[in-house]
């Protein structure tokens, strides 16, 4: 288990000003819950400031590229029920 790197007051308003104050994956401002660092598993290090919807996921997904390339895949392809019956 890696030590967690320590989320200072500097660090954070340094990344809240390069995301412009957004959540680095949707963009979307934060709610009242506000940003969460998110870090790399290996290492411990911060990675960015995530809302806590993208941080579920960057969590759920383990940081895995190709998993979020295939959901993106798939998400684009938009296949419906509704096609396949035709
Ligand atoms: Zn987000």
């Amino acid at each position: 288990m890696p030590m967690n790197e320590r989320m200072t007051p500097t660090k954070r308003r340094y990344l809240f000003t390069e995301q412009k104050g957004q959540c680095a994956v949707c963009h979307e401002p934060p709610s009242d819950k506000g940003l969460a660092a998110d870090r790399d598993e290996q290492t411990g290090k911060i990675i960015g400031l995530l809302c806590p919807r993208c941080l579920r996921l960057m969590q759920w997904c383990h940081h895995d590229i190709g998993m979020l390339q295939r959901a993106r895949d798939y998400s684009r392809e938009n296949v419906t029920y509704d096609e396949i019956e035709r």
